[in-house]
């Protein structure tokens, strides 16, 4: 018998033994609902939060005895069902958040997986350094950020989060600890850096950072027509600027506008330039202001945006945005702190609450340079000919990369926010399944910390296949019980039911529990 999943709350009463195991021996009282980050999917699981690793290690010890799978989970901000482990054991790492060591001489840190990028930049920023590379959000911690093997917006020039990596210890499911850096074992090194916590747990892990010589990037603003035309704009401006993105408004219709918004563009400063960078690199100067055009307190915000968060307000705020870049002056440069520029999505703390009831899901294809602006430009079409708008577009360029579960291409990806309502659900899924197809087609690729909706089978339709069997071999030698395993790694490469059987549960599984 499965859990009751009837009550949102998840009265844990009311749980019924499973047919993994014999509840007596797990505590019920760790039962809890653990939310995807894009609320579009939940699972109850008990959770587990220890701050040392021999307190995770009987965490392992357990999930043996129990016979229950342990997902692994950071700071909970991977869009889908990625940490998401229903009826199994949530190891919560976000305790172990020690920072071990620090060098402000060569930039070098050790730290704990459970220290969030917010905890890094704010205790190394006034030392004159910055993670080589930062998420969206300052919320993920290392453990997550190795897990997806993240990406900044200088992607194109520093690779992803793994390229700064200088090793790290893994706790494997055998119990073992194993130090690692990429010569003592170039496949556990490749496979667990990007290995959607399959391979075992970073018990701490150190990574080299980046010099800055001031609190401040030097900001230009640019405005594209359409795809085509943002993705020259990258290709023209990748030699000069350290960082690059495109918002685009997926709303906008018209043969020659899909993809049109705004580019950000912005500079380091070089030594000397900034003559008071001992203040600007402060950390209370980088932090993000307090309230929203100086006078909505940030914490209320999110209840102004439920309003516009439709097809008509979205509408309303991206034309009005694109219409306001074309003022005069608009172009020139402008100055933000690092916080600023990186963090525009932590402006408005619980933005996604605004999306409620039914969340939101964020599909993100990487696409070779040649195809790019093509496949988006078709990926929007074929949303808005399906009446299912993207509410938020981001484009970012990348280069390839070495680690097993890769997302990296030589070219560019695109990220769509699409709400999540109970009539729209199968039918956005139909659509993301659909742009599936574009993607494949042109030897694009996927990244799992945003995916909800990939079936199994299609990431061995676009990893190379060497990549593909090599985590395979790694997964089996490192966990030959299948000790660890989430929703999604049994949604994405399990033994599942087949695809529209796995789906269909999937769905009606949501629905019962919201
Ligand atoms: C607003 C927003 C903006 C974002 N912007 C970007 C972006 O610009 N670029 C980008 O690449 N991503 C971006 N993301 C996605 C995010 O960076 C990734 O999902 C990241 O992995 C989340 O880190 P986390 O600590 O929250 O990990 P979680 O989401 O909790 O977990 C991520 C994965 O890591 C595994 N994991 C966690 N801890 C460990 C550990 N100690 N050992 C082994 N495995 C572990 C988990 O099992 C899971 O598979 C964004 C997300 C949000 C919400």
């Amino acid at each position: 018998m499965s859990p009751s999943r009837s009550k949102r709350s998840g009265n844990i009463a009311e749980v019924q033994p499973t047919s993994h195991g014999s509840m007596e021996s797990l505590p019920v009282d760790h039962l809890e609902w653990v939310e995807a980050w894009g609320m579009a999917d939940k699972a109850m699981s008990y959770v587990f939060r220890p701050s040392t690793v021999e307190r995770l290690e009987k965490v392992f010890a357990l999930a043996r005895e129990t016979g229950r799978k342990i997902g692994l989970k950071g700071g909970g901000n991977s869009y889908g069902d990625a940490f998401l482990n229903e009826e199994g054991i949530t190891l919560d790492l976000s305790r172990m958040n020690r920072i071990l060591e620090w060098d402000p001489e060569t930039g070098i840190v050790k730290a704990e997986p459970g220290v969030t990028l917010a905890n890094l930049w704010q205790y190394i920023v006034e030392d004159g350094w910055w993670p080589a590379v930062v998420s969206g959000t300052m919320n993920t911690t290392l453990g997550g950020c190795l897990g997806m093997n993240i990406h900044g917006k200088n992607a194109y020039q520093v690779g992803p989060f793994g390229n700064h990596v200088l090793d790290f210890e893994i706790l494997l499911p055998s119990g073992k600890r194993v130090h690692v850096t990429r010569e003592s074992d170039p496949d556990l090194f490749h496979g667990a850096i990007s290995g959607i916590g399959m391979i075992g747990v970073f018990t701490w892990i150190r990574l080299k950072v980046k010099k800055v010589h001031s609190g401040r990037l030097r900001i230009w603003a640019k405005q594209a027509r359409n795809f085509h035309e943002m993705v020259e704009l990258f290709e023209e401006n990748a030699s000069s600027m350290d960082y690059m993105v495109g918002w685009s408004d997926c709303i906008a219709r018209g043969r020659n506008s899909i993809g049109r918004g705004e580019m950000h563009f912005a500079r380091q400063l070089p030594p000397g330039e900034d003559r008071y960078a001992a203040q600007s690199l402060r950390a209370d100067r980088q932090a993000l202001p307090d309230n929203i055009v100086g006078l909505i307190p940030k914490s209320i915000s999110w209840k102004l945006m439920k309003p516009f968060v439709n097809d008509w307000g979205m509408w309303l705020i991206n034309t009005a945005k694109f219409h306001a870049q074309k003022r005069p002056g608009a172009e020139k440069p402008y100055f933000q702190s690092h916080a600023e520029f990186h963090f525009l999505l932590d402006y408005v703390p619980n933005w996604k609450e605004s999306y409620r009831p039914g969340g939101l899901i964020q599909y993100q294809s990487f696409v070779p340079r040649e195809h790019a602006a093509r496949v988006f430009t078709e990926q929007i079409r074929l949303s808005q000919q399906r009446g299912i708008y993207p509410y938020l577009g981001v484009t970012k360029k990348h280069i390839p990369d070495d680690f097993l579960l890769t997302h990296g291409v030589d070219g560019y990806s695109l990220a769509l926010d699409y709400p999540v309502t109970a009539k729209n659900r199968r039918a956005l899924w139909r659509l993301c399944h659909e742009m599936d197809e574009l993607v494949l087609a042109a030897g694009g690729r996927f990244y799992l910390a945003k995916d909800s909706t990939m079936r199994k089978g299609t990431v061995a339709r676009y990893l190379p296949r060497e990549n593909f069997e090599r985590f395979k071999a790694l997964k089996q030698r490192c966990d030959p019980e299948g000790l660890l395993s989430t929703n999604m790694f049994r949604r994405v490469f399990g033994a599942s039911p087949a695809p529209d059987e796995q789906l269909e549960r999937h769905h009606k599984g949501v629905a019962n529990s919201a």
